[in-house]
């Protein structure tokens, strides 16, 4: 399934501009692996992605986190002085991460038939940055929350390597 999804066109799109900023991703970057808890995968900063193995069951959700991680690699390669133990940091990449890979599409969509929740992409990007940010060990709930409203602006409306949001 990782090397389906190394054929679809927005993970080539991601592999080809980490190339082009000098991150060319090596043969075995993305890797499956049985992971501990609720978690769909994960970016080790300079070894590579996860895509937790037992977790996944269907062709989409692995497309997911790889477009997901590689952003977060991306992040990595083109910001030479991002350190993830910084939360405004952290945050940052989470909510381009988020934004920019559709995590929050299918459930926008399915309300978007139901009920017109406006801003619901948003909310839905900002509870899984809170997520992961509250995860990080140097981040605390209240500087999660602090460093995620202080960045989201910027952060959100960086969709680069897209010209906008896909
Ligand atoms: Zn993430």
């Amino acid at each position: 399934m990782i090397q389906r999804s190394l054929r679809t066109p927005m993970v080539r799109f991601l592999k080809e501009q980490l190339e082009k900023a000098g991150c060319a991703l090596g043969d075995n970057f993305i890797k499956a692996v049985n992971c501990d808890g609720k978690v769909s995968g994960g970016y080790m900063p300079g070894l590579g992605i996860v895509v937790c193995s037992n977790h996944m069951e269907l062709q989409d959700d692995v497309n997911q986190v790889v477009i997901h991680e590689l952003i977060h690699a991306y992040d990595e390669c083109r910001a030479a002085n991002l350190e993830w133990s910084n939360c405004a940091h952290h945050a940052c990449s989470e909510i381009r991460a988020g934004h920019l890979s559709g995590d929050c599409h299918y459930k926008r969509e399915l309300l978007r038939g139901y009920m017109k929740i406006r801003g619901h992409e948003q909310e839905c990007v900002r509870r899984r940055v809170m997520k992961s940010v509250t995860a990080n060990p140097y981040c605390s709930e209240a500087a999660a929350k602090d460093a995620m409203e202080a960045v989201w602006d910027v952060c959100y409306n960086d969709t680069k390597p897209f010209d906008r949001a896909p």
